[in-house]
């Protein structure tokens, strides 16, 4: 399994608390489709021998791109790179791109055979809150579409906002499991650098998210979609039996991925990629076809943190087989030395030789993958 991510970094408007690479000013879409495509045909190679079975536009907003922007973007890259037949091809789309229409003609022209729909929230006033660009009423109406038209769709939700009462919360998850929706991917607001959020903060105008808050509705969305048959199969996302995205559980599994335009990042198992995080830098680059991108070279150190990070916040844990075959027995060891007081913590649990989060571990997983980081070790 391996994938590519094409990131489409442009958006209508900047919600409060996001950190990606986006611009709201879309004069520059056509050059940097263009770089898109020069991007992907100098980088053809990174990929021979992968497996590629999924290709994912994310941002940003790729449903800002028209339909036939879409098709020529997607002709070039099955064009260039050899897919599996069955690719799973996800598009990231807002409620207020969608209509009829547009989503008659992805069905018609493009391989695009999965949505995935940013939701947030089917609160007024938690939309206006973090400055979507769409209405509840929107909200449902693009539900109601993509489901007849691309059936396989995910949608995400945001819990922890300052002033989001449970009921507002439990509600929003009982309408998409009443919908029928296969897959969720759900986050805890956080507050990052650089963004309005964080200046409303300081400037005392926001109080800051409730850690108790975003706990307990955690725990209220994992609960009630395991009562209704949703699989937790990463601390964000949860699928109904076979809806697992492909393009996530790639990541979560280490395999390889190839990340185009700007901001995105790339893996190819032994070194971690970054482009530029700036759309006139990512254009001017790859107009003289020079790729504006770095390489950082992995240690076995890093590869075994990374691993731990990834694979403790899905349900197949962290597998001392694996660790063995990968990167040593040495550091099976270690990885059962310092998981030790985790278990007596209960935060952590072996199942047989997987090591994995309790339910009480699940909340504080990033937290404790990283006290089990290895530092300074040499090679
Ligand atoms: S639409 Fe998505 S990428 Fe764009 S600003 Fe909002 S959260 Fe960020």
């Amino acid at each position: 399994m391996a994938g590519i991510y094409i990131h489409i970094p442009f958006c209508k408007q900047a919600c409060h608390y996001c950190d990606f690479h986006f611009s709201t000013n879309t004069k520059l879409k056509t050059d940097l489709l263009e770089a898109l495509k020069t991007e992907m045909r100098l980088r053809r190679e990174e990929t021979d021998g992968w497996e590629l079975n999924t290709l994912y536009l994310g941002g940003g907003t790729p449903s800002i791109l028209s339909v036939e922007e879409l098709v020529d973007l997607l002709g070039t890259a099955f064009e260039l790179y050899d897919f599996a037949e069955d690719t799973e091809v996800t598009l990231e789309a807002n409620p207020d791109d969608i209509n009829e229409a547009y989503l008659a003609g992805l069905v018609r022209h493009t391989r695009v055979n999965r949505l995935s729909l940013g939701i947030q929230s089917f609160e007024e006033k938690e939309l206006n809150w973090m400055n979507r660009a769409h209405n509840s009423q929107e909200a449902r109406e693009a539900i109601r579409l993509v489901q007849k038209y691309i059936p396989n769709l995910s949608v995400d939700l945001i819990y922890g906002t300052p002033g989001q009462e449970d009921e507002s919360w439990i509600a929003a998850i009982d309408e998409v499991v009443g919908l029928g929706i296969s897959h969720i991917s759900s986050y805890a607001l956080t507050v990052e650098e650089r963004t309005a959020l964080h200046s409303f903060i300081e400037k005392g105008k926001s109080p800051s998210p409730d850690e108790e808050q975003a706990s307990r509705q955690f725990y209220l969305l994992v609960d009630r979609l395991a009562e209704a048959g949703y699989d937790h199969y990463e601390i964000s996302n949860f699928g109904k039996p076979g809806h697992y995205s492909r393009n996530n559980s790639a990541y979560w599994q280490g395999k390889p991925y190839l990340g185009i335009g700007p901001g995105a990042h790339s893996y190819d198992q032994k070194r971690r990629g970054w482009n530029v995080r700036s759309n006139p830098g990512y254009i001017k680059e790859l107009k003289e076809e020079r790729l504006p991108l770095e390489w950082e070279e992995l240690s076995t150190q890093d590869r075994y943190n990374e691993y731990l990070m990834t694979r403790l916040r899905t349900q197949w844990g962290v597998d001392l087989a694996e660790v063995s075959a990968t990167f040593g027995q040495q550091y099976v060891g270690f990885l059962e030395e310092q998981a030790t007081p985790f278990i007596e913590e209960r935060l952590l649990y072996w199942d047989g030789d997987l090591l994995k989060a309790t339910r009480e571990g699940k909340f504080l997983v990033d937290g404790i993958a990283s006290d089990l980081f290895l530092l300074n070790l040499k090679d």
